[in-house]
């Protein structure tokens, strides 16, 4: 069996240390005992997640990193991603869904603290027709403005 490439880096606030994996996957140590497929090493919101590419980050827990969209449609526009790597909502289930129920619990407050006070559009794009373009799940927090007319 050909030999895994392991690299550990500390990443995140809490310090811990990740192991990567060179078939794309890697785990987090959460606790000494028990490890998590967690990143994938090519996926671009993975590496911000993981401090690899510079962010200007909105908020940060210890399940979800929020940071500010690199071409902003309005004056806000936030994308909050879960610290797991998921290509999209399409990818839900039991043992993630905490993850994107804590992101929808925080996506007011985090709209609250830019001052989105008069209202705001939360989007999620999800494959090809639905236009997403970076594979991670992410939910785009827009306002600031008055937005343009809705799709639907
Ligand atoms: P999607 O089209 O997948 O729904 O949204 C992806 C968003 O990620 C786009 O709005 C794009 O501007 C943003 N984006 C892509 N690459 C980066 C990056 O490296 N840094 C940041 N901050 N935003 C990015
Ligand atoms: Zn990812």
């Amino acid at each position: 069996m050909k030999k895994k490439r392991e690299i550990y880096v500390n990443n995140f606030q809490r310090k811990l240390p990740t192991l990567y994996f060179a078939d794309n996957f890697c785990t987090l140590n959460i606790e000494k005992s028990e490890r998590i497929k967690f990143f994938m090493s090519d996926c671009i919101f993975c590496k911000i997640i993981a401090g690899e590419i510079p962010a200007k980050k909105a908020y940060e827990d210890d399940k979800i990193l929020a940071f500010h969209d690199i071409h902003p449609v309005a004056p806000v526009h936030i994308l909050v991603t879960p610290k797991i790597h998921m290509d999209s909502l399409n990818d839900i289930n039991k043992s993630n869904i905490e993850y994107v129920s804590h992101i929808l619990e925080k996506i007011p407050e985090i709209a609250e603290s830019f001052g989105t006070i008069d209202g705001y559009r939360v989007i999620t794009n999800i494959g090809k027709n639905g236009g997403q373009s970076v594979k991670h799940l992410h939910f785009h927090i827009i306002g600031g403005k008055k937005l343009p007319v809705k799709l639907g």
